[in-house]
């Protein structure tokens, strides 16, 4: 049996019931295969593949806080440390109740290859609760995310572990943690990246995994002779990162039409208008009923359905599978001609398949969203420089990582006999670096 089957049967064996983490895994090691097997025994001597899909170490831990009734609420907390090879643990925080190990897992692992692509000194690392913000008091919201932190800061630091936000951990979230990491540590570092502008945080932070997805968009489209400019974008979610996706696309010329939550989804044939939908998710916190509520020429429809709207690209922006095969036909059956993943996994395997065999440009999550971790770790040098960067400085680091990003990716691809195989470049090229620092540190 080949070094790679082995190690894909071992993983489904000792981490049973765990079906995100198994298909990430999969994914991945499948794509490996040119490159592993052109130098199977070094790998195999070293375990390489074993020690990169077992985490450092995981983190588990009950965090209890009380809610505005006076009662005493648990749920689990997580942060999976999952490789340090390259740099500091680093990877978001997500709290969400579908949030269990085999979902920690699945993030932290393809957070190695994303943090790699960057090229930047930065491990990879994924943590969360089954918690969720939603309904909840801030009060309650801060009760939790201090209890959370007490736990997690004994594990973290700037030079360790530097988490950031995720799905129900946006800008409220950050500030809390960070306030109860700097109350117990008495250190006033860059642990946490995400941070509101006036107290360390980063312009273009908040844009950037949105900005970064169109600005790869773009790219690969170029590099296929074809311009974003004039084309029509189905954007899925509407959280952070689908919000400055449908931003960035108007910049850039393109229309978005749809946007979603986990309720239901908006088709605006006159474009989606980015301010409203701003103030309707960041500003009140609402559903998406109140963005057609004020938008006469937006069509409001329960329940999933964004991917059956005719569009040239598609942006899945929401959270893992939700972009599966009969999605996937419509889409190409409508003539889409690009799919980029904002969300991470965000598409399943068959669906993937089918695109990829369709015709359609397909860029993984793990290159086409790295744009916030990238940024992220720009906030974390211009923390350590004492220093803070101008908008477009950073707009333009993020910019340049993107196109980089992508090439790196194209180029993996054509390297191993793949053209045109994102999916395959990304995994290749991500692999690579980690596996270099791993063999030259030794065994550990
Ligand atoms: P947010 O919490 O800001 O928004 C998430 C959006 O997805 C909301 O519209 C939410 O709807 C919807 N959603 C979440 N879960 C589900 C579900 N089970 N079914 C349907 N809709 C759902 O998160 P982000 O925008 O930050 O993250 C979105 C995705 O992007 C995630 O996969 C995340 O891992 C990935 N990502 C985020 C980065 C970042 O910098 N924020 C960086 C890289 C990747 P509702 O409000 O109704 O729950």
């Amino acid at each position: 049996m080949s070094y790679i089957d082995e190690v894909l049967q071992e993983v489904v064996q000792q981490n049973p019931n765990q079906p995100e983490f198994h298909q990430a895994v999969k994914e991945v090691l499948e794509s490996l295969r040119p490159v592993v097997e052109k130098d199977e025994n070094t790998y195999r001597q070293a375990a390489i593949l074993e020690r990169l899909t077992m985490p450092d170490r995981i983190i588990s831990f009950r965090v209890a806080w009380m809610d505005d009734n006076g009662k005493v609420q648990l749920n689990n907390g997580y942060r999976v440390q999952y490789n340090n090879a390259l740099g500091p643990y680093k990877g978001g925080l997500r709290f969400h109740p579908s949030v269990n190990l085999s979902v920690m897992k699945f993030l932290g692992f393809e957070q190695i290859f994303k943090n790699s692509l960057t090229g930047q000194p930065i491990g990879g690392a994924k943590g969360g609760s089954d918690f969720d913000p939603k309904g909840k008091s801030d009060r309650e919201v801060m009760a939790f995310c201090q209890s959370y932190m007490t736990e997690l800061s004994k594990h973290i630091g700037a030079d360790r572990d530097v988490p950031a936000g995720d799905i129900g951990v946006g800008a409220r979230e950050i500030g809390y943690l960070f306030g109860q990491y700097k109350r117990l540590s008495g250190v006033y570092e860059g642990v946490i990246t995400g941070k509101g502008l006036s107290y360390g945080g980063s312009l273009v932070r908040k844009e950037a995994t949105g900005y970064g997805l169109v600005y790869l968009t773009e790219e690969m489209l170029r590099s296929n002779g074809m311009d974003i400019a004039g084309k029509t974008v189905a954007v899925s979610g509407s959280g952070n990162v689908a919000i400055y996706a449908i931003e960035k696309a108007w910049q850039l010329g393109a229309k978005p039409i749809t946007c979603s939550d986990s309720s239901g989804w908006i088709y605006d044939p006159e474009g989606i208008d980015v301010e409203l939908l701003k103030q309707v998710k960041e500003v009140n916190r609402a559903r998406l009923t109140a963005y057609a509520e004020a938008r006469p020429s937006a069509q409001y429809r329960p329940g999933r359905g964004v991917w059956s709207v005719k569009c040239d690209i598609a942006l899945p922006c929401a959270t893992q599978n939700e972009l599966k095969l009969t999605d996937a036909q419509a889409l190409v059956g409508h003539g889409c001609i690009a799919v980029a993943e904002g969300a991470n996994m965000p598409t399943t395997m068959e669906a993937t398949t089918y695109l990829q065999q369709s015709g359609v440009l397909f860029c993984p999550g793990k290159a086409a969203n790295a744009g916030g971790v990238a940024t992220s770790v720009l906030e974390m040098g211009q923390n350590s420089q004492r220093t803070s960067w101008t908008f477009e400085k950073v707009d333009r680091k993020l910019h340049d990582i993107m196109v980089n990003i992508f090439h790196q990716a194209e180029e993996a691809a054509r390297e191993y006999g793949v053209p045109g195989d994102y999916v395959a470049g990304a995994n290749i090229a991500g692999f690579k670096r980690v596996a270099e620092a791993m063999l030259a540190q030794g065994i550990y």
